[in-house]
């Protein structure tokens, strides 16, 4: 009987968990405009179910689909027949995902949860485990470290903010990871930045300087209702979690959330898509409680926008191909960022705007920081180029973090020592 209930749990637990076996991840390559477009059209095509992780954007530029297993067949003899070159970049996403899964549970048995110092941060970590980890971050640190809740997600969980600050009314620069759940390698490098920032504090003399007249705020899980998802039910949840009036589908894309060129191209309109906008700019609770608080704080003077997957540092616009007035310098401080990133690992970095440099977004983060006067704003794409995608195994996380924070620094101390 113990056996039977033991097995029918395991059922329950495996059951309640998307599975993504024998699903693929084809990388396709359009040679012109004609086959951007008929790679275009499979997005149309909703009963194959396809997930777009870039793309399509233009003839020569990569375009990467998860297929499910039901459609591998339909979507490579579609892209046969109109000669259209593809390889396949992930053979069986589900193994890759058991192996994460595993580590997982190897990483966390060799931690120990009262104190930052053991935590491990080449792991991937639950919610729950991110909350504690903040906790004790704040509890051993008090004099530097404090916990602001700026709101509530959809579901009602709390919106945790890290301020790191050593005096009052000073200016500010904000970091936000993982408003996309599924980009797991960047609320894992969140929280290496917020242990990197107190074991440095005293120590690094750049770091202190800039903690000396600049507070730092760390939103480690910006989409905390997605993340929770993207654990307990489907690894490669992008949205929010709301529900959508008169639609089956769940979910906004919180990056075309914004009020900036709301409701413009590279987004939709349609709730059952990845890019879906919204009802209204500001909808999500999630992004209303960034929205509220940037503008009562009102001296924020970077803002950095972290997400996966691509290898790039971007600045505004994605809604617009109008340049920025900031943008020879904005292009400039990106140039050095990236150079510093790829000193130390020689990870390779692509920069510019937004819509020059992946594609047209409207909606998005970055665009209405700039907007309300933040000049330095910017968004990553971390690790890797696609070869696992939000898939990558989490011995690249600390890698990832340490090279990421590089650029950030440069980031950082140029708003320092440029302050408007
Ligand atoms: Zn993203």
């Amino acid at each position: 009987m113990k056996g039977v209930l033991a097995l029918l749990a395991l059922v329950a637990a495996v059951t309640s968990l998307e599975n993504f076996s024998g699903q693929q991840v084809l990388r396709i390559l359009p040679a012109d405009e004609e086959q951007v477009n008929l790679v275009r059209e499979l997005e149309n095509y909703e009963d194959l179910q396809l997930d777009f992780w870039q793309g399509p954007t233009k003839p020569e530029k990569f375009v990467d689909i998860r297929v499910p297993f039901f459609s591998l067949q339909d979507v490579k003899v579609y892209l046969e027949s109109h000669n259209i070159q593809y390889s396949i970049m992930i053979k069986d996403l589900q193994a890759l995902l058991d192996e994460e899964r595993r580590d997982m549970k190897i990483g966390r048995s060799m931690e120990n949860a009262r104190s930052t110092n053991a935590f491990n941060f080449a792991t991937y970590h639950t919610f729950d485990e991110i909350n504690n980890f903040i906790d004790n971050l704040v509890a051993e640190n008090p004099s530097l470290v404090s916990k602001v809740v700026i709101g509530r997600s959809y579901e009602g969980r709390p919106l945790n903010v890290l301020k790191f600050s050593t005096g009052a009314n000073r200016p500010a620069f904000w970091i936000d990871t993982g408003i996309h759940s599924r980009e797991w390698v960047t609320q894992a490098s969140g929280l290496w930045f917020a242990k990197k920032i107190v074991t440095d504090y005293g120590r690094d003399p750049s770091l202190t300087a800039t903690l000396n007249s600049l507070d730092i705020f760390l939103e480690i899980v910006t989409n905390p209702d997605g993340y929770v998802f993207s654990h307990t039910s489907n690894r490669m949840w992008r949205k929010t979690r709301s529900p959508n009036a008169g639609s089956t589908c769940i979910g906004t894309d919180p990056n075309r959330n914004w009020d900036a060129g709301f409701g413009g191209g590279g987004s939709s309109s349609n709730p059952c898509t990845e890019t879906y906008r919204g009802r209204a700019a500001h909808s999500e609770s999630e992004v209303k409680a960034i929205v509220d608080f940037v503008k009562s704080h009102g001296k924020i003077k970077g803002f950095v926008s972290i997400h996966s997957y691509s290898q790039m540092l971007l600045y505004p616009y994605g809604y617009t191909t109008a340049r920025v007035p900031d943008s020879a310098e904005l292009d400039n401080v990106s140039r050095a960022a990236v150079n510093a990133l790829t000193s130390l690992y020689g990870t390779k970095y692509t920069y510019g705007s937004i819509i020059s440099t992946i594609y047209q977004a409207s909606g998005g983060t970055i665009d209405w920081t700039y907007n309300q006067g933040i000049k330095y704003s910017y968004s990553f794409e971390l690790r890797d180029t696609g070869r696992y995608g939000f898939a990558l195994p989490a011995n690249q996380i600390i890698p990832t973090a340490e090279e990421t924070w590089l650029a950030l620094t440069v980031l950082i101390e140029h708003t320092r020592d440029n302050l408007y």
